[in-house]
């Protein structure tokens, strides 16, 4: 088959990586909750934090709970935080309480906080204890979504990772997604494998606990989302492979995944040509229609979501823009690779954060489009530059053919407003 895949000479996998240190500006690992509960039927993620872990989550979901919800926060009294109450016995107490009154959960997710990991409260222990105390109907597991040294995605990340020791073992060739998207989006996916005579393919994490997928040697896993690092580990531990290939954000993106799948599934070039020219030839025009506004201008992406490589590719390959730096929390070439191999070098990469220096370069290079977290985008806007909040993109379907477009719009809208602005003032 043709395979049109237009590499630079020189890629940005081998740019040398400014790696900062310093005083960052990111949403906490908590955050993840508000997607992750959506789409796990039958779990609960139970807080253990303070009352600004509460404020946090209660802001971050918003309106959306009408009905019981799949996720709460036990609050660390001050007592608690000074040592003076045994938080354990609380942390049990509450849980019987909500576990009596909800029988509808099957998986508990303990979530450390800042302050459960200042007191040094052993949420590990806490999880085997209360597994064993509630076994066979509920399993409780642990992970941390505390700020201290992570950001948002991670939240995903550590959920995930510590699903995978007590997923079954099995010694099927199976094809493991990996990541929680939306179901529609998700369905997109399994639907175009599927006409491609991939199969059987289980997704992680499942709807429901019942239906959580196997792992062994025989697995091979493709990752959705670029911020799965302690989970792709923790598979492969199991025995796992994984398909490696750029992240499906874009034509381009989610052909070469796909591509990257049907040929460890010998899928011939015919069947694919068949499964993907329609989407594919959708899903260009789409990005055409949508990325007028964004031709020739430049881009600025402070880290935040760990999306930012990927989308950085999509923008520069398929949007005609320039980056100027590339900033990411932290940079898994395991997994982002081969999106850095089809970036042609030149911009900055960098790791990590000082978020003044980082600002100061900013201001110096006044990019057309600046990529960042809600507490830097106003005061940003402030000195007349044009941003895009970084959390949008992952509560907005983003991944495949058939969002390709809005994914481009995403980052169209503000650029188009800031240019309407100009003419409004002229
Ligand atoms: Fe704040 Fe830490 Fe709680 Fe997140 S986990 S809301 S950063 S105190």
């Amino acid at each position: 088959m043709n395979r049109p895949v237009n590499l630079p000479a020189a890629t940005c996998r081998d740019t040398p990586v400014l790696k900062e240190r310093g005083q960052r500006e990111v949403f906490c690992g908590l955050t993840g909750i508000i997607w992750l509960h959506r789409k796990m039927q039958d779990a609960f993620f139970l807080v253990v934090g303070s009352r600004t872990c509460a404020h946090l989550l209660q802001s971050a979901a918003g309106v959306m709970i009408f009905a019981e919800p799949r996720f709460g926060t036990a609050i660390l009294e001050e007592g608690d935080l000074a040592g003076l109450a045994d938080a354990n016995d609380e942390l049990d107490r509450e849980v019987g309480r909500l576990l009596s009154r909800r029988p509808d959960i099957k998986q508990l997710f303990l979530v450390g906080s800042c302050p459960s990991e200042v007191i040094k409260l052993d949420l590990a222990r806490a999880a085997e204890r209360l597994t064993q105390m509630h076994a066979p109907h509920v399993r409780v597991l642990n992970y941390s979504g505390s700020g201290i040294e992570t950001t948002f995605t991670q939240g995903e990340d550590a959920c995930l990772a510590s699903m995978v020791p007590v997923l079954p073992e099995t010694s099927a060739r199976e094809l493991l997604l990996v990541g929680a998207l939306p179901d529609v989006v998700e369905d997109q996916a399994v639907d175009l494998l599927t006409k491609m005579g991939i199969g059987p393919i289980r997704v992680l994490p499942a709807h429901r606990s019942a239906e959580a997928p196997g792992v062994g040697a025989n697995t091979v896993f493709a990752c959705l989302q670029p911020f799965l690092g302690d989970t792709a580990a923790a598979l492969e531990r199991r025995g796992a492979r994984m398909i490696q290939a750029p992240f499906p954000f874009g034509e381009e993106g989610t052909t070469l995944w796909l591509r990257a799948i049907a040929d460890e599934f010998g899928v011939d070039d015919a069947t694919f040509e068949a499964v993907t020219a329609a989407p594919r030839a959708r899903a260009r025009t789409a990005i055409a229609n949508a990325s007028a506004a964004l031709r020739g201008k430049t881009i600025f992406f402070m880290p935040d979501s760990q999306l930012e490589i990927p989308l950085a590719r999509f923008l520069t390959r398929e949007c005609g823009m320039e980056a100027i730096e590339i900033g990411q929390p932290y940079i898994h070439k395991g997994l982002v690779g081969p999106d850095l191999d089809l970036i042609p070098a030149g911009p900055v990469i960098s790791e990590g954060q000082d978020v003044d220096k980082q600002l100061d370069r900013v201001r110096a290079a006044r990019p057309d489009l600046t990529v960042c977290g809600l507490g830097l985008a106003n005061p940003l806007e402030a000195e007349g530059l044009t941003t895009k909040w970084a959390i949008e993109l992952v509560f907005t379907p983003v991944h495949f053919y058939d969002q390709a477009g809005d994914l481009a719009g995403l980052f169209s809208r503000p650029v188009r407003r800031r240019d309407l602005l100009k003419l409004e003032a002229a």
